[in-house]
């Protein structure tokens, strides 16, 4: 056995290394012989100790004495860096913590050691990319009331839940569990996700499944962050999401009201992901939600998807369109066109303001794009508004004359 002493040094050494491995100025990454980062060339002395304690350590290593916790944190080590590969290619530490993960799969309760497995499992980005067999398991005994793990594992559970997808589409990606307070049950803001502390209670006290649809419920909204922030256009949904977002984040005290946040396409299009997600992964885990409940608690009941197009909302008891307050709003807005290159679809920039585009323009720009299909049907429905307002236009320019 490797004594006691080295193993907590050795293991402290690993979080310390693997936590500075990427340079907190800007990212980059470190030279290891002068322990400066490649691009700012900012010098990091923890990064450097650490590295000279793991280099001590490692020649007291052994196959005869690493203990499966050793072992989880190696491998932790060489997904970090490949700096100690050469050090420890003795070992064959994929393989090994591949078959500790299988034995943990085995167990409904666990014991001491192997809540310390657990804990280096969910604690660490670096196993994100495992297959989700043992997370999925311990979820599962969650709901049936077979658990014996603290909350504040089953939350680092649930993080790696979320993480697994959100991390696909940013690395800037986060997780908190916070009290958000009464009716909230999650939040969503850029690639954060957060979730309100009573519903991960009602889960782990009561094995209460809702936390199933809050969570895609706020992982779709981070997609749809990533969707605009790329300038992803796939349909005229994309368009009218961007604009209601965008006119609800700067127009919040005439635009929020109830009877819109049901029609918000963002709440739609995050409650029917929820409803799918939800009812899809639980019945992965064995479990036959009820149609009725599945509708309920995704929300999606109170949503009418029969015209996600339909651009007409109800500002102080009167109906507005969203296409018509959002080419108010932007008019004078230049930077958006910049920021948001999807908006380019459908306006331009004319004599330094933000304008429609006439219909003889789009149909121009329809006849040369690329034969993509979808595009090609928000360009009718593009052109279709811009023949609408130019038909109103010379109507009312005749009957000026
Ligand atoms: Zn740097
Ligand atoms: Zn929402």
């Amino acid at each position: 056995m490797l004594n006691p002493n080295y193993k907590g040094k050795l293991i402290n050494s690993i979080n310390i290394f693997c936590k500075n491995i990427n340079c907190s100025n800007c990212g980059g990454t470190y030279n290891f012989q002068t322990f400066s980062c490649e691009y700012c060339g900012s010098f990091n002395e923890t990064l450097k100790k650490s590295y000279e304690s793991i280099s001590s350590l490692i020649p007291n290593l052994n196959k005869d004495n690493i203990d499966k916790e050793i072992t989880l944190y190696l491998y932790k080590l060489i997904n970090s860096s490949d700096i100690f590969n050469h050090a420890l290619e003795q070992f064959d530490l994929t393989k090994d913590t591949k078959n500790i993960i299988k034995e943990l799969e085995t167990k409904v309760y666990y014991n001491d050691l192997d809540v310390k497995l657990l804990e280096g499992i969910f604690s660490n980005d670096i196993f994100l990319n495992i297959d989700n067999v043992l997370r999925d398991i311990i979820l599962r005994n969650v709901i049936l009331g077979k658990n014996n793990l603290s909350e504040e594992l089953i939350e680092k559970v649930i993080s790696h839940l979320v993480l697994s997808d959100t991390r696909k589409i940013s690395k800037d990606s986060r997780f908190y569990i916070r009290n958000l307070g009464d009716k909230v049950e999650g939040l969503a803001f850029h690639y954060y996700v957060c979730l309100d502390k009573e519903v991960m209670d009602n889960f782990y006290d009561n094995g209460d499944i809702s936390i199933f649809y809050v969570l895609p419920h706020e992982m779709m909204h981070t997609y749809r962050t990533y969707l605009e922030s790329k300038g992803i256009v796939s349909s005229i949904y994309d368009v009218l999401a961007l604009k209601e977002r965008l006119l609800r984040e700067y127009n919040q005290d005439i635009y929020f009201n109830d009877k819109n946040y049901i029609k918000n396409l963002h709440e739609i299009e995050a409650n029917a992901f929820s409803y799918h997600s939800g009812t899809n992964y639980l019945k992965s885990l064995g479990f036959e939600i009820k149609e009725d409940d599945a509708l309920r608690i995704s929300g999606i009941i109170n949503n009418d998807l029969t015209r996600l197009d339909n651009p007409l909302r109800e500002i102080d008891g009167e109906l507005v369109n969203i296409n018509e307050l959002f080419a108010d709003f932007i008019k004078d807005k230049k930077d958006f066109l910049y920021k948001y290159p999807q908006l380019h679809y459908e306006f331009k920039e004319e004599e330094g303001q933000i304008v429609y585009k006439s219909k003889m323009e789009l149909v121009d720009e329809m006849i040369f794009q690329n034969k993509d299909e979808s595009l090609e049907e928000l360009y009718l429905y593009l052109i279709k508004n811009a023949q609408e307002r130019e038909r109103i236009k010379d109507k009312s320019d005749t009957l000026k004359s």
